[in-house]
């Protein structure tokens, strides 16, 4: 194998000291492991645009707001180093929770205005564990640049304010959302659906995408765009909505008025799963 497994921090920061000297930029793909092709898209961009490509992998506890989802979540280390070997990973760092939180973390990264609606107000403390495993994690490896999923487009929008704020030297590269051939956004989540959800599934997708017809087609009322999509979702009885909400693409606050580009995101529960979606849309 060419690619690399670095468990600790001091070894990974010798990593990145050699790459620099030899003048490498270096590529960061954070991930929590599970990886499928919505991971490979982050890391063909990576691979294209730096000398060094880095993939993180580390099932993050501060970030799980359930316990149950935290011990469920897919953990697949073997299958994952060959994935990224594939896609032209040179080094997977995939710590221990003993390596990255040595004593219980007493420092955090916050950015609460961006956290406040969507999936922020439905899984208190999430970005908060999000934000600060990425502000450490930038500080281990200091990418050149770091490639997030717009699939997470909240996550996104919060590492960007963060990388602004407190002036981390990163490119924060959105890539966007790869799906399955029914339009269901690829998710390591997606593998706890039965096959009974499996078929439903796509439901959020098609509703999102009727959202975002509307709006191309001149609606500017979010709550009539909103009523809609819902609509459609409730036509799926195994599907509960969580939320489904219009928000500006930067603050991430709900819009008045859609004018300009907009997201359109939902959260929808298929038994024990939480899926997540969002599309850009814009207003003709
Ligand atoms: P995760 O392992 O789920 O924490 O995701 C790691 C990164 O991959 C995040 O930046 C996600 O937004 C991104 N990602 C996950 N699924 C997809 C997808 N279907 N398409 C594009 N990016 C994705």
């Amino acid at each position: 194998m060419n690619l690399e497994l670095i468990r600790a921090v001091a070894h990974m920061r010798e990593f990145v000291a050699g790459a620099r000297l030899q003048g490498r930029t270096i590529g960061c793909v954070p991930t929590m492991g599970a990886l499928h092709a919505g991971h490979g898209a982050l890391m063909d961009r990576a691979r294209s645009e730096c000398g060094s490509v880095v993939a993180t992998i580390f099932v993050n506890p501060i970030q799980f707001d359930r316990p149950d989802d935290y011990e469920r979540y897919a953990r697949t280390l073997d299958a994952d180093l060959v994935y990224s070997e594939a896609r032209g990973v040179d080094v997977v760092f995939a710590p221990s929770a003993a390596e990255m939180y040595p004593e219980p973390s007493a420092t955090f990264v916050e950015v609460p205005e961006l956290a406040r609606h969507l999936c922020g107000e439905f899984r208190p403390g999430h970005f908060r564990g999000v934000a600060t495993v990425v502000a450490k994690l930038f500080n281990i490896i200091q990418p050149d640049a770091a490639y997030f999923g717009e699939k997470d487009a909240q996550q996104l929008a919060i590492i960007e304010q963060m990388a602004r704020d407190l002036n981390f030297p990163v490119r924060i590269v959105p890539v966007p959302t790869v799906r399955e051939p029914d339009g269901l956004a690829l998710s390591s989540r997606n593998q706890r659906l039965t096959p009974e959800e499996r078929r439903v599934a796509p439901a959020l997708f098609q509703a999102l995408s009727r959202a975002r017809e509307l709006i191309a087609a001149g609606e500017r009322n979010p709550q009539v765009v909103k009523r809609v999509a819902a609509d459609l979702l409730s036509r799926q009885a195994a599907m509960r909505l969580e939320y489904l909400e219009i928000v500006d693409p930067r603050s991430m606050q709900p819009v008045d008025r859609i004018s300009g580009p907009v997201r359109v995101a939902a959260a929808v529960w298929l038994g024990t799963t939480r899926l997540i979606d969002n599309v850009i849309a814009q207003a003709s």
